[in-house]
């Protein structure tokens, strides 16, 4: 049996995890699941594959959860420490896919127990890739990607030496305004750019692969993971989504990973590595199929790529800064506060006054600073935006 925890269990990524692992309930002893909000899909869950203990983020929802799952033998908490605690219970593999860069801290503490820490959450990598890596390394941590170019990427570097590789291709699929007028972009609407062409996924993301601002956050998790240098990193634009990424080496091969568009095939890949087996995802019928097609992304479309570019060559806590700025943009997008282009703006004007007026992003790459630079970085989005409005 194999103890499994899921950080992030309600959402899109969690409820997938959930479904593979509620397929061979034999296979597994669940000890933790997390969520926010949706208490009764976490005493739902908790109840279906028997968890140990059940944690909600939020400090006044412990009640709710409490009462959800009375009569029953599993444990409760609340609050962001017993997210990490939850992390810290012994298991051998935990998915983290919490979003945002509240999935840092407990992320890290499955590390520090020298756990397979499964990871969807690219916030981690991109507010503290070097702090997230020695982590693993120094208590035999594993880390494993999920986030589907990543674990494509992964998957068709197997039995490959990283020194041979020229280039990294990660694909994108445009999101939902790849054939809008630029003009048209001003006045798109939260519906609008809340439906994505080929994945279902939670709101936050499928938003940010609307503005490529989810591709700007893989391009820089790429660079993490794999350690290999920012002009080495390309992004492609492929409408199919059946092309996750590509893996190009010194004698000019290039190795692809193609799958469908289901998450269940990335969270299985990592579920069972080093072993691969059978899924319940679609197998692609090349023929029906019959066509691929590829576009260069057209920068003045996206500028979170240009941003995640300076990231990249910036280094220190500008990742932080980045996901920070641009989680506050988010937010106020959602809630109708600022239009659909001014969240790129935003996140330069973050970027630029940091830079300028603190010395934070050379900083040492702790948690403390990566939480403070979080902060300080969300405080100065959401002034700017005051100024903006008025
Ligand atoms: P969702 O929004 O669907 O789910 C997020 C999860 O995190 C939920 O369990 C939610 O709880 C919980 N949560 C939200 N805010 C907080 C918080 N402040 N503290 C603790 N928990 C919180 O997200 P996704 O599943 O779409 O994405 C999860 C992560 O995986 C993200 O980092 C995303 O970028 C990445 N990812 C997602 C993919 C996808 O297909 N969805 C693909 C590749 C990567 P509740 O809902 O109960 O409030
Ligand atoms: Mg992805």
């Amino acid at each position: 049996m194999r103890r499994v925890s899921i950080l992030g269990a309600t959402g899109s990524v969690g409820q997938n995890t959930i479904d593979l692992i509620a397929r061979a309930p034999q296979d597994y002893d669940v000890v933790a699941l997390t969520g926010g909000h949706n208490i009764s899909q976490l005493a739902a869950d908790a109840k279906l594959i028997n968890a140990e203990i059940a944690v909600t983020a939020y400090d006044e929802r412990l009640e709710d959860l409490r009462a959800a799952l009375a009569g029953t033998d599993i444990k409760v908490a609340a609050g962001q420490a017993a997210l990490s605690e939850a992390g810290a219970r012994p298991a051998d593999w935990l998915m983290s896919a919490i979003v945002g860069a509240s999935g840092l801290a407990p992320g890290l503490a499955a590390l520090e127990q020298g756990a397979t820490l499964a990871l969807a959450n690219k916030e981690s990598l991109v507010c503290a890739g070097a702090l997230v890596l020695e982590t693993a390394a120094r208590h035999g941590g594993r880390l494993l990607p999920v986030d589907s170019e990543h674990s494509a990427v992964f998957q068709a570097l197997t039995g490959e030496d990283i020194e041979t590789v020229e280039r990294i291709i990660i694909t994108a699929s445009g999101g939902a305004f790849r054939d809008w007028p630029i003009e048209a972009l001003k006045t798109a609407t939260l519906a609008e750019a809340s439906s994505h062409p080929n994945w279902d996924m939670g709101q936050r993301i499928t938003i940010d692969s609307a503005s490529m601002f989810n591709k700007a956050l893989e391009l820089i998790e790429t660079k993490e993971y794999f350690g290999v240098s920012s002009d080495q990193i390309e992004v492609i634009v492929h409408p199919e989504s059946l092309i996750h990424a590509l893996v190009g080496h010194t004698d000019g091969a290039i190795m692809a990973h193609l799958g469908p568009p289901d998450m269940r095939h990335a969270i299985g890949y990592a579920l069972h590595w080093p072993k691969r087996r059978e899924l319940p995802v679609s197998r692609l019928d090349l023929a029906q199929i019959a066509n691929l097609s590829f576009k260069a992304p057209d920068d003045a479309r996206y500028p979170a790529l240009r941003l995640a570019r300076d990231v990249m060559q910036r280094g220190g806590l500008s990742g932080a800064v980045f996901n920070a700025a641009k989680e506050r943009s988010l937010d106020a997008f959602i809630a109708g506060r600022i239009g659909f282009l001014d969240m790129a703006a935003i996140v330069e004007e973050v970027l630029n006054r940091f830079e300028a007026q603190t010395g934070l992003i050379d900083a040492a790459i702790t948690l403390d600073n990566v939480m403070q630079t979080d902060h300080l970085a969300r405080e100065w989005a959401d002034s700017i935006m005051v100024n903006r409005a008025g």
